[in-house]
């Protein structure tokens, strides 16, 4: 799990709930410092330098998550050095249609958009939740 922002921690969380190991990457120290006895193992690096996540044994993952929404270069370059590791999957989160074409056409396996698909998501609950009322 790369970037421990509240989407990336809850799904951090949420998989080793689901008994998987997670590996989570931060750059921020104060971000790692505040999940370290929460999740199995988190490490500050920055996920944009291929050697430092070669370094941390990213190369050996099945799969990898980019939670980093907000900077668009930081996401891209760690997309593309999880490309160059040769990790098998690889989910990326998007912020925009452009963000997600960029995720794409650099080698994400997978394009995620938590905002607008939990949005979604619950505009269905609500919907359904009224249908039962009528
Ligand atoms: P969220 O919307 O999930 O709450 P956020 O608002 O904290 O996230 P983002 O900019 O999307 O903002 O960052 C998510 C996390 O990714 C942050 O904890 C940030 O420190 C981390 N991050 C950003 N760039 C890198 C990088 N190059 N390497 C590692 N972690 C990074």
């Amino acid at each position: 799990m790369i970037g421990l922002g509240r989407f990336g921690f809850h799904l951090a969380g949420a998989l080793t709930a689901l008994d998987q190991t997670v590996l989570a990457i931060d750059r921020n120290p104060d971000r790692v410092q505040r999940w370290a006895d929460t999740l199995d193992r988190v490490v500050q690096a920055d996920a944009t330098e291929e050697g430092v996540l070669r370094q941390l044994g990213v190369a050996d993952v099945q799969r990898a998550v980019v939670a980093i929404g907000a900077s668009v270069e930081a996401s891209v370059l760690t997309v593309l050095a999880l490309v160059e590791l040769g990790v098998p999957q690889i989910w990326a989160r998007a912020t925009s249609a452009k963000h997600a074409k960029i995720l794409a056409s650099v080698g994400a396996h997978h394009v995620i958009f938590p905002e607008a698909e939990t949005g979604e998501r619950v505009a269905h609950l609500i919907i359904s939740r009224m249908l039962d009322f009528i």
